[in-house]
């Protein structure tokens, strides 16, 4: 179709053209700059010189609710020999989940982002019920990354948000959190058993037994997980290597805040005297890795380290009045084998350990007039986590 340009008042000109199941808009962008047009008569009616600089296609990322047509969305890819990373989430999406995509979009065609959250890794006590759900948000940061890639020579896009129901991802019987819950379940034991699990037993298993559903349906060449959830990568890699998964488990690097905190979607719940003090867990983490690279490889030597500052910290807050404190309980701080997150008594240098810890920052006992407060106002505890990998030296 020739195209012909008027005198517009923008610097874009947009087609959208319709074909199959997927719409494309292309945005042809143009510098125009005036003396590259020419005036074909006193009308004022404006043609290039030259075609379009650069075309950039803006793809509308597929969103997918149900099985069948997710299927039949990956098998098409396939045919095209296109590759798909996969990053599972449950939405609420920050920098963190961002950097993932990312990632994902550097070594594949195509992204798939699923938004789930999972009933079955809920505790039946847990916060299934107020976890954060951002949709919108989330579906405006996923459309501003692919703008940037889209953007990108060598990067992969954006391709689907696949938001399923719990009746599509539990199709057999409604999904049961009881530790003794009935329905299908992967478990990954000791693994899935120890620290985190001890704290939350059926944690590990559902997050298995979602991983194994979304792993299956999407046949990812690649899955991204984040680092701030290192028992979680052990489990998955666990997971895929028992099962032969074909399939390749991807880390990436935590996301932190400024001042060191971990990003993560449960951070919205601290107003700020809760999240002033939550930093105390990657303080006491890096005060033990500075351990470790100083030269120390006993346990009680860099854990002790840990320690100081979760005391320190413990007794700086106790001094204070309840409406001035935010008061923490340290869940267990570790150090841990890479592969088995078994705890052990000194570092092998030339394997490396991975410390991490988990707090519970306690409900406010007093709010002050004003006080900047988090979502659902500081009356419920939350559970921060964190970890830092000791790499070999
Ligand atoms: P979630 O939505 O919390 O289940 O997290 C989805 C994925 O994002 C998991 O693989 C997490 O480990 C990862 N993730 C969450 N927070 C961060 C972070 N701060 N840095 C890197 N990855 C993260």
């Amino acid at each position: 179709m020739p195209m012909i340009y008027k005198l517009l008042p923008m610097q874009t000109i947009i087609s959208q053209v319709t074909t199959g199941a997927h719409t494309t808009l292309r945005l042809f962008s143009r510098q125009l700059n005036l003396s590259s047009l020419r005036f074909s008569s006193s009308k004022a009616t404006l043609k290039p010189k030259s075609p379009p600089t650069k075309m950039v296609d803006y793809r509308l990322m597929h969103i997918i609710r149900d099985i069948p047509t997710l299927r039949t969305h990956r098998r098409n890819l396939l045919r095209s020999n296109l590759t798909v990373g996969l990053v599972p989430t449950m939405g609420a999406l920050h920098e963190g989940h961002i950097s993932l995509v990312r990632a994902a979009a550097a070594e594949n065609a195509r992204v798939f982002v699923s938004i789930y959250i999972n009933p079955t890794q809920f505790g039946v006590s847990e916060d299934l019920s107020t976890y954060p759900q951002t949709w919108e948000s989330d579906l405006a940061q996923l459309r501003a990354l692919d703008a940037e890639l889209a953007e990108t020579p060598g990067m992969g896009r954006v391709d689907t948000v696949f938001a399923p129901s719990t009746k599509a991802m539990y199709p057999t019987l409604p999904p049961d959190s009881r530790e003794d819950g009935v329905g299908s379940f992967v478990q990954i034991t000791p693994v899935g058993g120890i620290l985190e699990g001890k704290s939350r037993p059926v944690f590990f298993r559902g997050v298995a037994t979602v991983c194994m559903k979304l792993f299956n349906l999407v046949q990812a060449e690649r899955v991204y997980f984040g680092q701030k959830d290192v028992q979680q990568t052990v489990v998955i890699r666990r997971m895929v290597k028992d099962f032969h998964l074909d399939t390749q488990v991807m880390i990436v690097p935590t996301s932190r805040e400024e001042d060191g905190l971990a990003m993560s979607s449960r951070n919205v719940y601290l107003g700020a005297r809760r999240r002033a003090v939550g930093v105390v867990l990657s303080r006491a983490l890096r005060a033990a890795e500075e351990a470790y690279v100083a030269g120390k490889r006993s346990r009680d030597e860099i854990l002790a380290a840990a320690w100081n500052v979760a005391n320190q910290v413990a007794l700086e807050q106790d001094a204070l009045a309840p409406e001035q404190r935010a008061l923490f309980e340290v869940d267990y701080i570790s150090l841990a084998d890479p592969d088995t997150m078994e705890e052990i008594e000194a570092v092998d240098e030339r394997k490396g350990a991975v410390l991490s810890g988990a707090v519970k920052m306690l409900p406010l006992e007093q709010i002050q007039p004003g006080e900047v407060l988090g979502q659902g106002g500081d009356v419920a505890p939350v559970r921060l986590i964190d970890n830092i990998p000791l790499e070999p030296r």
